[in-house]
């Protein structure tokens, strides 16, 4: 069965560059920016200064106010 994939939009987690950021040619994480789409059960680490060091951990439709696009994200914006 297929998981339930759910629509990403700018400044969610699963399009920012720090989600994963340490294995960001993982094909998951492609897809996702790609698809602008992921399962929302997913947890990665982010990778944002501010928050690598506490260990943060987010969901694809998390976000926060340092959100930067992840290149392969803005090359299938419509
Ligand atoms: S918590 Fe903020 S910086 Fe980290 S992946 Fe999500 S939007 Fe990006």
């Amino acid at each position: 069965m297929m998981e339930q994939q759910t629509l990403l939009h700018e400044g969610q987690c699963g399009l920012c560059l720090h989600f994963g950021e340490s294995h960001p040619q993982e094909p998951q994480l492609i897809q996702i920016r790609q698809k602008h789409e992921a399962p929302e059960d997913i947890i990665e680490e982010c990778g944002h200064p501010s928050h690598a060091p506490l260990g943060l951990k987010v969901t694809p439709i998390s976000g926060c106010a340092g959100f930067e696009l992840a290149p392969e994200a803005r090359e299938t914006i419509h």
